[in-house]
């Protein structure tokens, strides 16, 4: 219970990654906050933790929208009265080789997977730096590190995120919040369910652990560092991807 009545963000925590890191947070005693466009899928996330004796709350919110992020973050803080931990992991891929790369599925990449980080770390670093401590972890990618063909919107945006982590991680550090990122490879979710069979086994050829990777896997860096145990470990990229890019 080492988060215990922790207010933890989770942004994109309908399914997938966010689901699964709400979920290990609520079960170290946090109280989870769900953030997804889809109110409903919001609740329904919610309730499922609930269900289970866990702590959650639920907030439909719009990554790229400042405005909405804002008004979002102050009711959080009305009514749970502060932010310890906020975890950016709201992402979508929108793949073409950039000769086929549309301008609108560049901007809605970027705009989600990096201006959102954005939003919401700004809104947070207000009560975190009153409150003299923090934590944000924000969810990259082994493609921003490595880059990919058919993913120069999805590699730029998670490469501006390590950037991001890096700067911010020197502008709070006197202010005891930490910020790093996690770039994770290859992992079982919606994202990757569309990827073709021959694609999987060629994938698969690289990993030196064998196996596409669950979200528990990110889940467990994601506690770590949240955790008092990290507490010396600030602007960094933690690879979880089975060895892939060694
Ligand atoms: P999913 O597609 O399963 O889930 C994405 C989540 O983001 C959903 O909850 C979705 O909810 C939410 N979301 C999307 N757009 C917005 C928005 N504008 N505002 C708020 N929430 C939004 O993705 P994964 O779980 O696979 O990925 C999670 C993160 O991990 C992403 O950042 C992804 O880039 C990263 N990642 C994933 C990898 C993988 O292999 N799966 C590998 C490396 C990194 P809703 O649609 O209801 O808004």
């Amino acid at each position: 219970m080492q988060f215990q009545n922790k207010i933890t963000i989770v942004t994109g925590s309908t399914r997938g990654i966010g689901k699964e890191i709400a979920k290990a947070f609520a079960q170290e005693g946090a109280t989870v906050i769900i953030l997804g466009r889809n109110a409903s899928a919001a609740d329904q996330t919610r309730d499922e933790l609930l269900s289970l004796g866990l702590k959650a709350d639920s907030f439909a919110c719009d990554v790229t929208n400042g405005a909405n992020v804002q008004e979002i973050i102050n009711k959080i803080l009305d009514k749970h009265k502060s932010i310890d931990i906020l975890v950016n992991n709201a992402g979508i891929t929108k793949d073409n080789l950039l000769l086929r790369m549309s301008e609108d599925d560049w901007d809605e990449v970027i705009s989600i997977n990096l201006k959102g980080v954005f939003n919401c770390s700004k809104a947070v670093a207000k009560p975190m730096v009153k409150a003299r401590q923090g934590k944000i972890i924000n969810i990259s990618s082994i493609i921003g590190i490595t880059g990919n063909a058919g993913q120069a919107n999805y590699a730029a945006s998670k490469a501006g995120i390590i950037g991001f982590t890096k700067s911010m991680a020197k502008e709070l550090a006197s202010r005891n919040i930490t910020i790093n990122a996690i770039a994770p490879g290859y992992i079982e979710t919606d994202m990757t369910a569309q990827l073709k069979e021959d694609t999987r086994e060629a994938l698969l050829k690289n990993i030196p652990l064998g196996r596409l990777g669950i979200a528990k896997d990110v889940a467990g860096v994601c506690l770590f560092l949240a955790s008092a145990e990290a507490n010396y470990i600030t602007g960094q990229t933690i690879v979880v991807d089975g060895g892939m890019a060694i």
